[in-house]
């Protein structure tokens, strides 16, 4: 956990999650719940948080109403992230991902006996940015977890895993929120029903992502992205404006704001628009773009500017005529 200061006494899932929270309970309950779990979703809403409700809940000595208590040791420790039967593996420091060596001390911990002699839990977020050596590594565990030994991988893109640990797993795919409950959630943070509609909107509907927006204030620099993107599509400007911006980000949120603006553009499409050369060009740079972002798991280091440059030219080449772009300027 990066930041254990942030975690409250008793750790919830989302609103949204509630009939997925209710049935974990319920697999607890009858001691049914896979030592494995695959938590996938979209991102930014919420799986993160789903995980470490349920990693709480599972090393709490004793959980009030389906939650963890807040209250007990356990408790304790694993809100100060200093659970001795806890782990919590994401990419360390700079790093973009998780190395066997991280994995070669969960297989060490797992071998070992809980200090509180009730459950060890781990969780890995994003678990696709394990590379393909630690993916191997967690294999055999995944085999043969143990019986008090619960993982939790928290992944947006299932495909990003071997088949071979997907195998393993037993899906969980949290229902997503409506936009009324985003929304209700969001008033919380934001403040103002306006407020939250806004950055909502500027989100695309992802609410955890508009919660960062009012927290880092990456808000109106976002929009700029957007409205660069729109002029791009639509045929009214050139890349340099969308360079210029995206410029400062580092590549992989560079491709992903890119990503979704093409993404949020083909969903406007019709079949017909769809099934163009243009739509499928627009797809294989999608395509390109997480090629570009596997090698960069996988510890490629890419000339970041030049590879940003030579996909908004492409962007641009694909889709800077105005004709699929003709079709976001109708939408709301
Ligand atoms: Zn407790």
């Amino acid at each position: 956990m990066t930041n254990p200061a942030n975690i409250a006494e008793v750790s919830a899932p989302m609103p949204w999650q509630a009939q997925t929270w209710s049935r974990l309970n319920q697999q607890l309950a009858q001691e049914q719940l896979a030592h494995a779990l695959l938590l996938t979703g979209p991102r930014y809403t919420g799986k993160t948080t789903l995980a470490l409700a349920l990693a709480r809940l599972l090393l709490c000595a004793a959980p009030v109403g389906g939650l963890n208590c807040g209250k007990c040791h356990s408790c304790e420790l694993s809100a100060s992230g200093s659970h001795g039967d806890f782990r919590w593996l994401e990419p360390e420091g700079t790093s973009k991902v998780i190395k066997i060596d991280q994995i070669r001390q969960v297989v060490e911990f797992i071998g070992r006996t809980a200090s509180f002699g009730l459950r060890k839990v781990i969780v890995i977020a994003p678990a696709e940015s394990m590379n393909i050596s630690a993916a191997n590594a967690l294999l055999k565990v995944l085999e043969e977890p143990g019986a008090n030994t619960y993982l939790i991988l928290v992944c947006h893109r299932p495909h990003g895993l071997p088949a071979t640990v997907r195998s393993r797993c037993q899906f969980l795919r949290p229902a997503g929120p409506s936009r009324a409950q985003s929304l209700d959630w969001l008033d919380r943070i934001c403040g103002t029903r306006a407020e939250s509609e806004r950055l909502l909107n500027l989100a695309g509907e992802l609410p955890l992502l508009a919660a960062q927006l009012h927290e880092d204030r990456t808000g109106e620099r976002l929009q700029l992205a957007r409205l660069a993107m729109q002029g791009l599509f639509s045929g009214e400007s050139r890349g340099a404006a969308l360079t210029a911006i995206l410029a400062d980000e580092e590549l992989p949120r560079a491709m992903g704001q890119l990503a979704d603006g093409i993404q949020a553009l083909l969903r406007r499409l019709d079949r017909a628009a769809l099934a163009t050369a243009q739509a499928r060009a627009a797809f294989e740079l999608l395509d390109e773009m997480r090629g570009i972002q596997r090698a960069i798991n996988g510890g490629s280091n890419p000339n970041q500017q030049l590879v940003l440059e030579s996909l908004l030219a492409k962007v641009q080449r694909v889709l800077g005529d105005g004709g699929l772009g003709d079709n976001i300027r109708t939408c709301p």
